[in-house]
């Protein structure tokens, strides 16, 4: 007969990962908001230059810039956007370019076919519905193909100031789930915990800072914690199961090199 509840069998407990433990501690919602914003503030001293490292110069390229940052870092896209948008600035020439002249300026990057298509087809689209601009809309710039709302809230927020939402990549989630502000393992679940924590106001600038601390401070697997100003605040504060090892502390890791002003101010491109 095989062992049931009541006859003293325990089922083993399930293997979970570190990044995937649960960090968040009981409080009430007010004690992680202010938290919450706790740490908004120090991010803010530590990072009050933090800002889209994706190069661009107008919102039609920083909408092509933020499609092309699918699944690939934000220095292999400025290494190809100066080329591609020197030869199509404006949605009506990318709407008016050949598919294989698209394709051989951004070809460095990965899903640079598909990536091609989306952004000939949403600059038609652009041209088309909304006289060549970028529309100032979510629901009308997540109409347009290869635009999730990531990249919509993305846009809003850095060309236009709008904060229709918080934008959550990797490190948004990530290093969230450290600080113990939310257990969410998905984008758009991770997203509405933080805007029912912080401003409304602050939800861009947090973004980047918290891109810049992961990529600094917060490294995956390796985080810096003697090096980290929030780690009074933080949940996975020097715990060896997120990864710290005093070792961490004293080494810049390579990912600082996409820092979001370092990579305005000393890209391969050169500032534009
Ligand atoms: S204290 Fe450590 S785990 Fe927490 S945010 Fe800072 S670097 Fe990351």
């Amino acid at each position: 007969m095989r062992p049931g509840p009541g006859d003293g069998f325990r089922p083993a407990k399930a293997f979970k990962p570190p990044g995937l433990r649960r960090r968040v501690r009981r409080e009430s919602l007010e004690a992680r908001r202010e938290r919450a914003r706790a740490i908004a503030r120090r991010l803010a001293r530590a990072y009050p230059r933090s800002t889209c490292a994706l190069r661009h110069r107008d919102p039609f390229e920083l909408l092509v810039a933020t499609m092309l940052s699918a699944q690939t870092t934000d220095l292999a896209v400025n290494r190809v956007t100066p080329g591609l948008f020197a030869r199509f600035p404006d949605a009506r020439s990318m709407a008016q370019a050949s598919e294989g002249a698209v394709e051989q300026a951004i070809a460095g990057i990965g899903l640079w076919r598909a990536k091609a298509r989306n952004v000939r087809e949403a600059a038609r689209l652009l041209v088309e519905r909304h006289g060549g601009e970028v529309p100032r809309d979510l629901d009308a710039l997540v109409a347009l193909p290869g635009v999730g709302r990531k990249t919509a809230t993305a846009v809003l927020s850095t060309a236009f100031g709008m904060h229709a939402g918080i934008t959550v990549d990797t490190h948004m989630l990530r290093v969230n789930r450290l600080l113990g502000l939310s257990d969410a393992r998905e984008p758009e679940a991770m997203a509405r915990a933080l805007e029912a924590l912080l401003p409304r106001r602050g939800w861009g600038a947090y973004t980047h800072r918290i891109i810049d601390h992961g990529r600094l401070v917060c490294v995956a697997n390796r985080p810096r914690c003697g090096a980290c100003p929030v780690s009074s605040l933080c949940h996975s504060a020097f715990d060896p199961a997120a990864g710290y090892r005093a070792d961490n502390d004293g080494v810049v890791p390579a990912s600082a090199k996409g820092l979001s002003w370092l990579a305005w101010e000393t890209g391969p491109a050169g500032g534009r």
